[in-house]
């Protein structure tokens, strides 16, 4: 479990999920990646929006 740093709302991080997965916060809609730490998953922002992630 995170927390949004847009509005604080828990965000769900499934145990199976991976570094660099785009998790989306369920009250406010931001997107973050997830990061992988000692402590478990820590979340950044993601870049930009849309579907253009493919190289
Ligand atoms: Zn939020």
């Amino acid at each position: 479990m995170v927390k949004c740093t847009e509005c604080e709302a828990e965000i769900k991080v499934p145990n199976d999920s991976v570094e660099g997965e785009i998790v989306t916060c369920p009250d406010c809609g931001a997107s973050y990646e997830l990061e992988k730490s000692d402590q478990g998953f820590t979340i950044k922002p993601a870049q930009a929006v849309g579907e253009d992630w493919g190289q």
